[in-house]
């Protein structure tokens, strides 16, 4: 076509270099890119453009990656966590060798830091202790040293809300003063706790309130396993006894059948496939048999449809699958979730075909909210079964009554229409049960105790997380 073979500036950076932004070469590249050296009327060469090509390559690779404007296409900027004032770590969040290798920074030989953060690890996680104190096994003198060193991180309980059903809601708060939720749900034979992985979220679900709420930021891998270890605070659930000296009895009360908090949701506040990392280390932990010791049976991680990562998710962290659909077609889920804008329905039902894991012992589960006159015909419903049928889906429905909030833009469907839908679903073969509210005396939609507690002054709530603290004794 237009291209010639020589490049009009030989001062500009040669094929294969990176120039670094902001030095000389690295201003004339820039500009030269900018204006496709389309100089005087005449054309790039192919080599101006490869030049070209190699600057923007060396630019992608100095600068941090931005939001992309708009709803669909939000690419999450994992923002700077404060660095505690005190220069002290939190050991909630790290794996067991991570611990060893700070024991050894901090001084320990290579044989003590093994053996002390064996002993750590354990109190941490099985035991749920949060004072160096109480780590009776460790010889007493090292507990101040550990002491001034690090510490056993809880996010704060800004505000605690019990349901008439027995659910209870959390409003929580990371050392760096951002607040997120955390909701248990007790039934007879289970007890969920739905975790959150972001400070808001960037994928504006149209019926979720977390969904009018921008990304603040990530939570750490500490923040997401704090959650659950607060849960296990809160409803008592830490084994009594000693690491060295067993309590037998407690030991044998404390199986997993008898436990309270029996499942682990990541359905709260955020996209975790937007946070994978994060989600990944913090659930590691989680399912550690030394440590918190939840079966990944017991775990289900639910995506509004990161089409990309869920191949990874199934690999990686092997839990179950929830997906976000609440729509079977385009025009409907484009406006319900967005992000179907960018992975459409057949993408999705396709990596969900191929989801590792995923049989019909472990079922991938697809979540429905039932919104009136939007998802919820029975065209809808014996569409949601053709698409099921047709890519072989291990599935199972879970059909969710809207929870609505204040200026929501939907309404909950009838409870007939709800039950109509679901044995449309269930006569062709497929669970749909209908999910019974919960926490419906409280603000226990997801999003809502946050908005709520922004509403309240700073000062009330101070006074409440007063009142609490004074409470717990
Ligand atoms: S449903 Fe989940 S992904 Fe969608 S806006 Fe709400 S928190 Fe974000």
């Amino acid at each position: 076509m237009f291209f010639g073979n020589t490049c009009h500036d030989d001062r500009l950076p040669q094929r294969g270099e990176v120039p670094e932004p902001g030095t000389r070469q690295g201003v004339r590249a820039s500009i030269f890119a900018a204006t496709q050296c389309n100089r005087a009327g005449t054309m790039p060469s192919l080599l101006c453009l490869n030049r070209a090509d190699t600057y923007m390559r060396g630019i992608m690779a100095h600068t941090p990656l931005m939001p992309i404007p708009g709803q669909i296409d939000p690419v999450p900027v994992a923002r700077e966590i404060t660095p505690r004032e005190d220069g002290r770590v939190d050991l909630i969040g790290l794996p067991r060798q991570r611990i060893a290798e700070l024991f050894a920074q901090a001084g320990l030989d290579a044989k003590q830091a093994k053996l002390r953060s064996r002993q750590v690890y354990h109190w941490l996680y099985h035991r749920g202790v949060s004072d160096f104190e109480a780590m009776t096994d460790i010889a007493k003198t090292m507990r101040p040293w550990l002491a001034e060193r690090f510490v056993i991180g809880r996010p704060e309980i800004v505000e605690a809300q019990h349901s008439t059903d027995g659910t209870r809601k959390w409003l929580l708060r990371t050392a760096d003063g951002h607040d997120f939720e955390m909701v248990f749900i007790p039934d007879a034979d289970r007890g969920t706790l739905c975790v959150s992985s972001q400070v808001g979220c960037t994928l504006n679900c149209r019926f979720c309130h977390t969904g009018t709420m921008k990304l603040v930021r990530n939570l750490t891998p500490g923040e997401i396993v704090g959650q659950v270890m607060l849960a296990r605070d809160a409803l008592g659930e830490w084994p009594k006894g000693r690491m060295d000296v067993a309590d037998e009895e407690d030991e044998a009360a404390y199986t997993a059948d008898g436990r309270l908090l029996t499942n682990i949701v990541m359905m709260g506040m955020g996209e975790p496939l937007y946070n994978f990392d994060n989600v990944r280390d913090a659930l590691k932990l989680v399912m550690d048999g030394d440590g918190l010791a939840l079966s990944k049976r017991r775990i289900t991680l639910s995506t509004s449809g990161v089409v990309p990562m869920m191949e990874r998710c199934g690999e990686e962290i092997g839990v179950n699958l929830a997906v976000s659909l609440h729509a079977v077609t385009k025009e409907v889920r484009d406006e319900i979730v967005p992000l179907n804008r960018k992975f459409g329905i057949e993408d999705l039902l396709e990596a969900c075909a191929a989801y590792p894991g995923a049989s019909n012992a472990r079922r991938i589960t697809f979540e429905y909210v039932m919104l009136k006159d939007r998802n919820d015909s029975d065209d809808d419903a014996r569409e949601l079964v053709r698409l099921i049928r047709k890519y072989k889906l291990p599935a199972k429905v879970n059909l969710i009554p809207f929870n609505p909030w204040p200026g929501a833009p939907y309404e909950c469907s009838s409870p007939e229409r709800i039950r109509r839908f679901s044995d449309i679903v269930f006569e062709a073969g497929i669970s749909a049960p209908v999910r019974t509210p919960r926490g419906r005396d409280i603000d226990a939609a997801c999003g809502q105790l946050k908005t709520a507690a922004e509403k309240k002054s700073r000062s009330e709530l101070d006074r409440l997380y007063a009142e609490k603290q004074a409470s717990l004794g």
